[in-house]
């Protein structure tokens, strides 16, 4: 029994047959909504003079890990936001559907996290080791861990830290700036909004711990998360993708 219609049909027919990359559009693809921050709800958007808020786009192909040219920055000020565009162009090609974010509206919640132990100096990160040795030893569960409960928030977040490196080393200071002006970590795309095991970072608001962690339905590689570093020096300098 055939329980699809004839669209619904052509279309899985189209998705089991897979793609010619000799057919992909050649023409550049139009950009896809990724994040909309307004300065009233995130305190700490740097927002350049003049501007209010910050609209970031993306091409959901793999390149948004390594090319610049795949992550657009939009500094803008809202009262100058007119004609709104109610069906927005969408690319006749993706190449990953996770790239595609499921429509959320944010609720931003503002915290202080510690850097990870890649950006402390050896004696403190010392002592901190020695404090988790002794708390190894004799486990207090109402004691916060450095690095799940205290160090770099997981989740989509404006600012912090430099997230923990994972599969590569952390980025050394020449991959952190940009016309010799440092970079800073702006925006953090997140595969996971909080650690599902211990609840640690879970928001205030999401007390039902059933809640989806993954509300934006967006992935980066295997459960990693991508951070947009902007220039210092300049939000006219694109931004700096690092994966980790
Ligand atoms: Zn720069």
């Amino acid at each position: 029994m055939n329980l699809l219609t004839p669209d619904e049909k052509e279309i899985v027919d189209r998705i089991d047959a897979g793609y010619d990359p000799a057919l992909l559009p050649r023409q550049p693809l139009p950009l896809i909504p990724l994040a909309q921050l307004y300065a009233r709800d995130v305190p700490d958007l740097p927002c350049p003079a003049g501007t209010d808020m910050l609209q970031v786009l993306w091409c959901p192909l793999d390149e948004i890990t390594d090319t610049p040219s795949a992550v657009h920055l939009r500094w803008r000020q809202s009262t100058s936001v007119r004609n709104l565009l109610t069906h927005p162009p969408e690319p006749s090609f993706i190449g990953q559907g996770y790239y595609v974010p499921e429509p959320c509206v944010l609720h931003p919640e503002q915290v202080i996290e510690y850097p990870a132990f890649h950006e402390l100096d050896d004696e403190l990160a010392e002592r901190i080791i020695s404090r988790e040795r002794e708390l190894l030893q004799s486990p207090d569960e109402t004691q916060p861990g450095y690095r799940g409960d205290l160090s770099v928030a997981p989740g989509w977040k404006v600012g912090g830290w430099s997230a923990f490196f994972t599969f590569r080393s952390p980025a050394g200071p020449d991959e952190l700036r940009c016309c010799g002006a440092p970079l800073e970590p702006l925006l953090t795309i997140a595969s996971d909004e909080w650690d599902g095991e211990s609840g640690s970072w879970r928001p205030l608001t999401e007390e039902d711990r059933s809640v989806d962690r993954t509300p934006t339905q967006v992935e980066i590689g295997r459960g990693y998360t991508l951070q947009v570093y902007r220039c210092t020096a300049s939000q006219d300098h694109p931004p700096v993708t690092i994966m980790q």
